[in-house]
């Protein structure tokens, strides 16, 4: 999970996300609202309107559209950063849409753990009756939000041995729960396929370093570097080049990858 860039999305696609959220908020009480998002949000989502709001949210995402949680898997889910089975009211917010592979989005499903007010403990909402459901108490999020927060500033990633994330911040603070809140949930570390998937590309990053290396001292060879940086782009695990970049002095051997490429660290 990496920092995602905004995309612009044009007026009249605006326009039209702030009229069909009309429709769900005068659906009646919060339980019809609740349906309408559901029922709403299923009709649009097909519909040609609501192109342009994927077309932005596959621009913001890292690598070859990879979901910008795992960033392994490809994008084509419209996640609801806040569930819209509990905040019916942001079903048609841009500002609640991240891009989200299956695996990820029916993990995190209508999770959605907050901090009790003034304090770092986390309240876990539960719906109690489903036909006469209520909103959520107030407080702020617990999970990690690739559009607001820099993931890199609560997520370190062992590059060296299990390729696994863990806090940044330490025990008993708001950043260390809510990035072991946000690894728990996603399932970041236990998903065998994802520290597996992030290993292999950091021996492609390192590899393609070497290369770049080769043919930045030929001549003959200038246009490689571009071609090596384009893939580099393109790779999955986003968090991957840049946890190599933040920790290349602790690595010897991505220290020596970065100093033969140093431009690299702009890439
Ligand atoms: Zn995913």
């Amino acid at each position: 999970m990496i920092k995602a860039p905004l995309a612009p999305l044009a007026d009249e696609t605006l326009a039209d996300l702030q009229a069909w959220q009309g429709e769900v908020d005068g659906a009646g009480d919060y339980a019809a609202r609740i349906e309408a998002a559901e029922a709403q949000f299923k009709r649009r989502r097909p519909q040609v309107p609501f192109r342009p709001v994927l077309v932005a949210l596959a621009a913001m995402c890292s690598g070859s559209r990879r979901c910008m949680y795992c960033e392994d898997n490809c994008a084509d889910e419209v996640e609801h950063y806040r569930p819209k089975a509990l905040y019916p009211e942001l079903v048609f917010a841009w500002t609640n849409y991240l891009f989200a592979c299956a695996s990820c989005n029916r993990r995190k499903s209508t999770k959605f753990p907050l901090f009790a007010t003034g304090s770092s403990s986390v309240v876990t909402f539960a719906r109690v009756n489903t036909k006469q459901p209520f909103p959520p108490p107030v407080g702020a999020s617990v999970l990690l939000d690739p559009r607001q927060d820099d993931p890199l500033a609560f997520l370190r990633l062992d590059l060296v041995d299990t390729f696994r994330f863990r806090a940044v911040a330490p025990k008993g603070t708001v950043g260390h729960v809510r990035a072991t809140k946000t690894i728990e949930v996603l399932g970041l570390n236990e998903r065998d396929e994802l520290p597996k998937g992030r290993r292999a590309i950091y021996e492609s990053h390192v590899s393609h370093l070497h290369r770049a290396a080769a043919a930045r001292r030929d001549p003959s060879r200038s246009a490689e570097v571009a071609r090596v940086r384009a893939a580099v782009q393109q790779l999955s695990c986003g968090i991957v080049w840049h946890e190599m970049k933040r920790r290349r002095d602790d690595i010897p051997e991505v220290r020596a990858a970065f100093a033969a490429v140093p431009e690299a660290l702009g890439w």
